[in-house]
């Protein structure tokens, strides 16, 4: 642990030689991956809208039926099998990375056979959102974009909601921590008590992570009754008891400051204005290259690979907004889990400045992110900004008042 105090304020975030140059590697890697994936799969999609696959798609799904429902039962799949063919280099290159560096542990088949099932998964759920979407197309030409979010809203309850009951396990081993460790239940209780919060233990769960990982994390999920924290067993093994609660402090602050909620409602709305511009988007590039392209109308099925291209662009332009929301609400969550762990442990803020060293050395964090790439990219604030956070902030001093957490 490198973490330098000359006085707890000034502590800096910093790597020793060896791992400094591995972060900087893999910041790297994932710019690549990430920048240069969405750009390779856009540059594909718009060749094969250019060389009208989606009119031959459609066409062939013609010749089993002249209903347009079953012809896009057979033609999203075959675009999200594309989509998900092109993602496939970014994601085999940074599970390579990750390897190389000792942070993924998991064997291949055990990587293929998550990809499999999350690939399966976006064939199911994104054929079943492209027949509404189309049919809603085919009923009103105009407003499609407006019912769409509209429906889009109860699907997005429900999908928060199950995710942690159905979704997670299928990837990966969830059990309570009371089963595992029920002395790590006492002491995370004392944090709730000190927030208040009446959370059941039975809210609690333990991740098997360190089969396919070796860094530690934690995360709030779900939604209503399946709302939940959940700790990795990696947290567990690598990190001192102090830092742990600092850890989950944090956790509960997204927890009791509604953050699954309040990120649903900034989705709703970001979403809106997303449908709006597609749809607008969508109906100008039918109307201009359509007659080239062989798209006949928006709810042409031949348009889904237009509609895949701006889907990929716009959200990828949209990243900033959802990014900056989530840093807001992570830096909420800091303040809080400082707050909360204030007479818990011995010195709160040396614990939480410690915690975040640890987390940015063992994922290997870059120090010193370039400030666009954490604007663009980063849903969390960076290592260096969160340790010097930590370190400074003092609401327990004379003259201070705490945020959240009352004396
Ligand atoms: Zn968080």
């Amino acid at each position: 642990m490198l973490l330098c105090f000359a006085a707890a304020r000034d502590a800096v975030y910093m790597l020793p030689p060896d791992k400094l140059a591995r972060a900087i590697h893999l910041s790297h890697a994932r710019t690549l991956a990430h920048f240069g994936g969405t750009a390779w799969t856009a540059l594909i999609l718009w060749m094969l809208v250019r060389m009208r696959l989606g009119e031959f798609i459609r066409n062939w799904a013609a010749r089993f039926s002249k209903r347009a429902w079953v012809q896009g039962l057979l033609s999203a799949p075959i675009w999200l099998l594309i989509l998900t063919a092109l993602d496939l280099p970014a994601s085999l290159f940074m599970e390579h990375v990750y390897r190389a560096y000792g942070i993924s542990v998991e064997s291949w088949g055990l990587w293929l056979s998550d990809f499999a099932k999350s690939s399966v998964l976006t064939l199911i759920v994104g054929t079943l959102a492209f027949s509404a979407l189309y049919a809603l197309m085919r009923w009103s030409k105009r407003r499609w974009w407006l019912w769409f979010w509209i429906l889009a809203i109860p699907c997005e309850a429900v999908a928060v909601f199950v995710v942690p009951i159905m979704i997670d396990p299928l990837f990966d081993h969830f059990s309570p921590l009371m089963k595992s460790d029920p002395a790590l239940v006492d002491q995370l209780e004392r944090v709730a008590a000190r927030g208040h919060l009446n959370i059941s233990p039975d809210r609690m769960f333990v991740m098997d992570a360190s089969r396919k990982v070796t860094a530690p994390n934690a995360y709030v999920t779900g939604f209503g009754a399946s709302k939940r924290i959940v700790v990795w067993d990696t947290t567990i093994q690598e990190v001192p008891a102090d830092e742990i609660l600092a850890i989950y402090g944090h956790e509960q602050g997204h927890y009791v400051l509604h953050h699954i909620y309040l990120g649903m409602l900034f989705s709703f709305a970001v979403m809106l204005v997303f449908f709006w511009i597609a749809y607008r988007m969508l109906l100008w590039m039918v109307h201009r290259f359509g007659a080239g392209w062989h798209i006949t109308s928006p709810e042409d099925w031949a348009s889904l690979g237009l509609i895949l291209l701006l889907v990929t662009v716009l959200g990828f332009l949209a990243e900033p907004v959802g990014n900056a929301f989530s840093r807001w609400e992570e830096h909420s969550a800091d303040v809080y889990g400082q707050e909360v762990i204030h007479g818990l442990v011995a010195d709160p803020q040396a614990v939480c400045a410690r915690s975040f060293q640890r987390l940015g050395e063992l994922w290997l964090d870059s120090p010193d992110p370039n400030p666009l790439l954490v604007f663009w990219s980063y849903n969390h604030p960076s290592v260096s900004d969160r340790v010097r956070f930590a370190a400074g902030y003092d609401p327990w001093a004379p003259g201070q008042h705490p945020k959240y957490v009352a004396r």
